[in-house]
């Protein structure tokens, strides 16, 4: 089969999707529109959390038993922080920085997020298209019973503790999609767009509230395919199912599903859970991605199952 494929992204848990299908299609076949709603401003510096992780990952520089930032970083730079009492409880490593300042370098000369983002990729030789949801800022705010939080507060400071009473994406009504992405969505070429299994409140939402783009998603000609964040009823990681419960859902494939009707086409479930009471197409595999071999084998399944669905 041939044709390009989009998909949607957040950091660590879709990452490890992106990575599979590198393995699977031809990089430069890839379109990955990824969220920008976790970014901020730390210390004057631009940081994009999500690209970064793809950046760091697909290149093979992720540090992947920490779960975030670089492998071998250095601290020279946190230390010296520290010792100035400068703020730290973002943790941001010497090698890790260098992006930042680049980043906010650029985009202070006037450099689009896109154009930097593709400038990092290609320095890295990464040949596919890593593209921001949107080069206007949008910034996720989680409400709850602490107040109200953005997002990196709630996510690194307050660890995820705080109980969530609703998450909304400022900025996002008068954002503008980044170029490509429509385009990404649009493509009469495109074989299948997938979401990936990041946290679909915080990662996979943002990117759906910059306007036109779920618009495109329900009129694309390609299917499209949710790999699910459950496994076995929780969360591989973070704070998914923690937020579903707070926001009184439960945590099941159907909440999936219910949370992305209208815009998917099939769901891809993992085989602990089954897709018993699914009303949606699907497919049924182990989707818990360990291995390099374990995220290629979950991006053909969800391949395949896009397969399926456009007979
Ligand atoms: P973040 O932006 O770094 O928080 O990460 P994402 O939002 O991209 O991913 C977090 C989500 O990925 C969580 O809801 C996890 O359940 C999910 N996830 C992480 N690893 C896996 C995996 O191996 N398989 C599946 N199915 N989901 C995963």
């Amino acid at each position: 089969m041939s044709g390009r494929v989009t998909v949607l992204t957040g950091g660590v848990g879709g990452a490890k999707l992106v990575l599979g299908l590198m393995q699977v299609c031809p990089p430069d076949t890839i379109s990955a529109i990824v969220n920008t709603g976790d970014d901020f401003r730390h210390l004057g510096l631009a940081i994009s959390p999500d690209i970064d992780t793809l950046l760091y990952t697909l290149s093979g520089r992720a540090n992947a038993a920490q779960g975030w930032g670089r492998e071998g970083e250095t601290w020279t730079f946190m230390d010296a922080l520290k010792s100035l009492h400068g703020e730290d409880w973002f943790l941001l490593g010497d090698g890790d920085m260098a992006l930042h300042v680049l980043r906010s370098h650029l985009l202070t000369s006037g450099e689009t997020l896109s154009a930097v983002t593709a400038r990092f990729a290609a320095a890295w030789e990464l040949a596919l298209r890593i593209l921001p949801m949107s080069d206007d800022p949008v910034a996720t705010h989680i409400e709850t019973d602490r107040g109200d939080l953005p997002f990196q507060r709630y996510f690194v400071e307050q660890r995820c503790i705080p109980a969530v009473r609703a998450v909304r994406f400022e900025g996002a009504a008068g954002a503008r999609p980044a170029p490509g992405v429509i385009e990404a969505i649009n493509d009469p070429d495109t074989r299948a767009i997938l979401i990936a299994p990041s946290n679909p409140w915080l990662s996979v939402d943002p990117i759906l509230a910059v306007p036109g783009i779920s618009e495109a998603l329900a009129a694309a000609s390609a299917p499209v395919v949710a790999v699910s964040p459950i496994v076995g009823g929780q969360a591989v990681k973070g704070p998914t199912a923690k937020l579903m419960g707070e926001l009184g859902l439960a945590v099941t494939n159907e909440a999936i599903a219910d949370h992305y009707a209208g815009i998917i086409d099939g769901l891809l479930v993992d085989e602990r859970d089954g897709g018993k009471g699914l009303a949606v197409p699907h497919a049924v595999t182990d989707t818990l991605m360990k291995t390099l071999e374990d995220r290629a084998r979950v991006a053909m399944a969800a391949l395949d199952l896009a397969d399926r669905i456009a007979g």
